[in-house]
């Protein structure tokens, strides 16, 4: 909230501000009550969220959402403040008038800064009655709606929302008004900075090239959680929504995957932003909302969930599916729990019962055909492949509900009809490379001496079959040897929590994309940050179908998957990709290499598994 001062109680006597009037002026039908600007910086091209309380004569509350007649608004513009020199962010309080001319944002920071800032960067001395007569702060009127977009025009001036109570004859009243002054008004958020794609050592031809597709995996922080309370070291500004919504769209664009799984999208800003900001770049999206009560924030009920987005000039949507783990808990804690000790099926409920939930979305690829009967095909001869969009349980004291939830999901994949089907299963699982669900996924099993499966208050996990045999591998670490050194970057927790998992036997990983080093994001402590908008790093990487096996080659009986082996699955699917032309293994032109787009090898030694790896940068 920026700072409100009530101009005029209906209690108050002081009506100087308009004063032809009398002091015992009429109370107006309706007062302002309370009024607020979310977000504490207006942001150029962002709608200023307004929410005003009005009380009526017999006492009743209401929100005006603009229908009042007995109100009328008006933005005022104000005097140009400087930001800080050295915090481009905060209004200036202080100038200097002595040696360097220049503005900053505190005495602490003038005192500690000014004799750090170069000569060259010194303001030139202004004329002597522009330092000793300010100019007055001349206030001017923009609209006079109760809506308002700030303009170019605005950016470092602070605005002024007057409210003004109006009498039955449509006069101004000098009582019962309010007026909301807020910070100065911010530009939009500069352009996403590229970020470098990073392949795992192969070179690339123009083939593989023009087959790839792009799949970007997100937790986007819904604004329903970004309180100060959580992240008390991020600017509030840059915590609002209004701000951070530009750098995910920027940021989204800037990639522009094919694919796109986002987490923790509330249900609003998925209809008024991510939809239709995201189907003008082109893309369609489904939303599946977490089954949860829903919260009451600034104003209005809501929730989130997952939201996945593909690019309708490459994909088509032929199906989707989705995974409410609380239903799955619902049919299968009974059978896992059975009635005999008393009151273990409903503890087992009350603990699973969580809200979460996962979307599966069936894509065809609309440019590239399947060439051999053993792979999944669409209706109009394309590859499929299943995309799973999945967000589970956070609660760090509930690795049993997380596994439990990695299993219902594996359970349902294997019940439905996507024999055969490449999987991506990108999300936010709140488990690190170490968890159980890491191992589960990764391996088919999870060692008996899991520091995780000693977790187990409902005594579910020992009655579980914790097995699978879908070969699954992450993208980061099948391309870099190693997952990012984290995805989620706070004060209070650092480390990698998304993947984006697929089926090496079916799928090769061509790149994935560089995050940030570490120097980056402690810049200003941790995320969010005024430029980076979630507390969660996104995940990016290209894949491609693998080739048809050779006619006559190693024949998959029912053109089922390849049976596993004992060993590690994403070890078995590079090599099952090698077979069948994996792009990293084999030689070829680079066409990247002669457009000077393909530098390397890298300098980037975190990146670098071996010394024949080089990067890509093909955005
Ligand atoms: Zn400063």
């Amino acid at each position: 909230m920026v700072e409100t001062q009530q101009r005029s109680r209906s209690s108050s006597r002081t009506s100087s501000r308009s004063g032809s009037r009398s002091e015992d002026e009429e109370e107006p039908p309706v007062t302002v009550m309370r009024a607020e600007l979310r977000g504490h910086r207006p942001v150029v091209v962002s709608e200023v969220p307004v929410y005003v309380a009005l009380r009526d004569k017999d006492g009743r509350f209401f929100e005006d959402k603009g229908g009042c007649g007995n109100v009328r608004y008006r933005w005022m513009r104000g005097p140009v403040i400087k930001p800080c020199i050295f915090h481009q962010h905060k209004m200036s309080q202080f100038r200097d008038v002595a040696k360097t001319f220049r503005c900053y944002c505190s005495k602490e920071c003038f005192l500690r800064g000014w004799y750090n800032l170069p000569q060259h960067m010194w303001g030139s001395k202004p004329d002597i009655d522009e330092v000793e007569e300010p100019p007055i702060a001349e206030w001017v009127e923009v609209a006079s709606s109760r809506s308002y977009c700030p303009t170019q025009q605005d950016i470092d001036r602070p605005l002024r929302l007057d409210i003004i109570a109006l009498h039955k004859d449509g006069k101004d009243s000098a009582l019962g008004g309010m007026s909301i002054t807020t910070g100065t008004v911010i530009p939009t958020p500069k352009e996403a900075r590229t970020r470098r794609m990073i392949s795992n050592g192969g070179t690339f031809n123009a083939e593989w090239l023009s087959k790839q597709f792009k799949v970007m995996n997100w937790n986007v922080l819904a604004d329903l959680y970004a309180t100060e309370l959580v992240y008390p070291y991020c600017e509030k500004w840059a915590l609002s929504w209004n701000w951070r919504k530009h750098l995910i769209l920027k940021e989204l664009k800037s990639m522009a995957a094919d694919i796109i799984t986002l987490q923790e999208v509330q249900k609003d800003a998925y209809d008024d932003w991510f939809r239709p900001q995201l189907a003008e770049a082109g893309y369609e999206g489904i939303f599946q909302q977490k089954k949860r009560e829903p919260i009451f924030h600034r104003g209005k009920y809501t929730a989130e969930g997952c939201g996945t987005f593909y690019k309708t000039t490459r994909f088509k949507r032929v199906d989707k599916h989705v995974v409410d783990y609380d239903k799955l808990t619902a049919s299968e804690v009974p059978l896992v729990l059975p009635e005999n000790h008393s009151g273990a099926q409903d503890k087992g409920l009350a603990r699973f019962t969580k809200g979460n939930i996962g979307l599966a979305v069936i894509l065809e690829d609309l440019h590239i055909k399947t060439t051999h009967s053993s792979q999944a095909t669409g209706p109009n001869g394309g590859h499929v492949l299943c995309v799973v969009n999945t967000h589970i349980l956070c609660d760090p004291g509930a690795a049993d509900v997380k596994l439990w939830q990695a299993h219902l999901l594996l359970q349902t994949l294997k019940q439905m009809p996507i024999n055969n089907m490449p999987l991506l299963i990108c999300g936010d699982f709140n488990s690190t490379p170490e968890s159980a669900v890491y191992e589960y996924l990764r391996r088919g099993q999870i060692r008996p001496d899991h520091p995780d499966l000693a977790n187990d208050p409902c005594g579910i996990l020992k009655q579980l079959n914790l097995r699978h045999s879908l070969p699954m591998a992450t993208a980061y670490e099948t391309c870099n040897s190693r997952e990012a050194p984290y995805t989620n970057y706070t004060e209070d927790f650092k480390g990698t929590l998304d993947y984006i998992w697929f089926s090496p036997d079916a799928l090769a990983v061509l790149a994935i994309s560089q995050v940030d080093d570490e120097s980056q994001l402690t810049q200003e402590t941790a995320l969010p940050s005024s430029s980076k908008p979630s507390d969660h790093l996104s995940l990016v990487a290209t894949f491609m179908f693998h080739d048809a096996p050779p006619e006559g080659g190693e024949a998959q009986p029912g053109g089922g998957p390849p049976a596993r082996s004992s060993g590690l699955p994403g070890a078995e699917g590079m090599s099952v990709g090698a077979q069948r032309a994996n792009p990293y293994h084999m030689g070829g032109v680079n066409p990247m290499a002669s457009s000077n787009a393909l530098s390397g090898p890298g300098n980037d030694g975190l990146y670098m598994a071996s010394g024949a790896l080089s990067f890509a940068q093909y955005l």
